[in-house]
């Protein structure tokens, strides 16, 4: 027995997946998968028969310099994986256990984890429909309402803690108005990090993602716009914090051909060899990842254009993005048929994926500090991503 708005869901439903077909063609598709069509293998080749695999070694240091090329920073780290280069560039901000740190609400989880292995609060904030990242305008109206100033330090009223930090996050590779944000955050002395980790190949007013704040951070997850198996990099113009950087991601210790004499409790969490002999082949194809993924999405784009309930989420004004994943919009009174597209699509062996459950509503979560996340939540029960792989957009469908 149907009801007539199952009947609308299903109607909507196949319909959006025969759109998607004409895409990407037949077959099972999933979310995201790497592709290794340069020098992998040979870069591979040269990092085992150079002994050194583990330690830091030559690939590291040329997988940075091309990360450094490439974003336009000053100086990239390579560390074993995304949340650990947070954790690390929250820790070098100078968060301190019991701050708080503004994230948005409408992100991976990582992003409030990281703020918890420092020992602070991650403090949840709302988003904007355009980039769907932080909301600048919200942000500024929300501190002047529960923050006050003392000495340039900014404090929550409400719990008496420094609000320390900023983690603006560029979600599926579109980057938010770092104008906006940073104006914010200089207003009320708040240190910047950007969690550019789905944004790895995005610019915005010919910035790369990652490189306006003290800090950015990149992933290079399996699942991301270039893989080195598990990997991740801290970003920063800062001399100075890129030394240490270095010094803490490796144990904090001291340059002695001999002794091992450490000056602080380190972190081993440098990138090893061979993830990043991986990595340098992979960066070498990231124009060519970028352009396919923008293929894509020229291609979703026109395909969706003659369905009025659904639209693909486009690049804001003045960027250019990697469209790491793709995403369709449900048109608002259409929020409701978001579980039984997914449902049908899979059935269909189209592995589509609906945005992350809200970070102030998960588990460990729930009760941290946050502002009213109406803008998130709506958008959260109207984002699904679609098969992105570069490969989809390329000349091999
Ligand atoms: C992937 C991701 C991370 C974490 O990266 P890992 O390399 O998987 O640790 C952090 N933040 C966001 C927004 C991500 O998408």
């Amino acid at each position: 027995m149907f009801d007539s708005m199952s009947n609308d869901g299903n109607n909507l439903a196949a319909a959006i997946v025969t759109t998607i077909r004409d895409v990407v063609g037949e077959g099972d598709k999933v979310l995201h998968e790497p592709v290794f069509r340069g020098n992998e293998w040979a870069c591979l080749k040269e990092c085992l028969d150079s002994g050194y695999v583990s330690s830091v070694g030559e690939f590291v240091s040329r997988f940075e310099e091309a990360l450094q090329d490439y974003t336009g920073a000053a100086h990239a780290i390579a560390v074993v994986n995304g949340t650990e280069a947070l954790h690390m560039a929250l820790l070098l901000a100078g968060v301190e256990p019991n701050d708080e740190v503004l994230v948005p609400a409408l992100s991976f989880i990582a992003t409030a984890n990281a703020v918890t292995y420092c020992g602070a609060v991650p403090h949840f904030v709302d988003s904007e429909g355009e980039s769907l990242g932080i909301d600048a305008e919200k942000l500024r109206d929300y501190l002047a309402s529960i923050a006050r100033q003392q000495n340039g330090i900014c404090l929550n009223r409400h719990t008496g803690r420094v609000i320390r930090a900023l983690v603006p996050m560029h979600v599926f590779g579109h980057m938010c108005d770092m104008d906006a944000l940073l104006a914010v955050a200089e207003e009320y002395g708040l240190v910047v990090v950007e969690d550019a980790a789905e944004a790895l190949g995005s610019f915005r007013d010919g910035s790369h993602a990652g490189t306006r704040g003290l800090f950015g951070i990149l992933s290079f997850n399996g699942n991301k716009i270039l893989t080195t198996g598990g990997g991740g990099a801290i970003l920063t113009n800062n001399a100075t914090l890129a030394t240490k950087a270095r010094h803490l991601t490796t144990t904090a210790k001291l340059p002695h051909p001999w002794r091992y004499r450490h000056d602080a409790v380190g972190y081993n969490c440098r990138m090893p060899n061979i993830n990043a002999a991986l990595g340098y082949a992979q960066l070498e194809q990231l124009p060519v990842f970028v352009e396919n993924k923008r293929k894509l999405f020229a291609r979703y784009h026109d395909a969706f254009s003659s369905m009025p309930d659904v639209k693909i989420l486009q690049e804001p004004a003045g960027c250019h993005s990697n469209y790491w994943l793709q995403t369709l919009m449900l048109a608002p009174d259409q929020a409701g048929q978001q579980e039984t597209l997914l449902e049908y699509a899979q059935d269909q062996g189209l592995k589509l994926r609906p945005a992350w459950e809200l970070l102030n509503h998960q588990t460990p979560y729930s009760d941290m500090p946050s502002m009213p996340t109406d803008v998130a939540e709506a958008l959260q029960q109207r984002l699904i991503n679609l098969p992105s792989g570069a490969d989809l957009g390329g000349d091999h469908v």
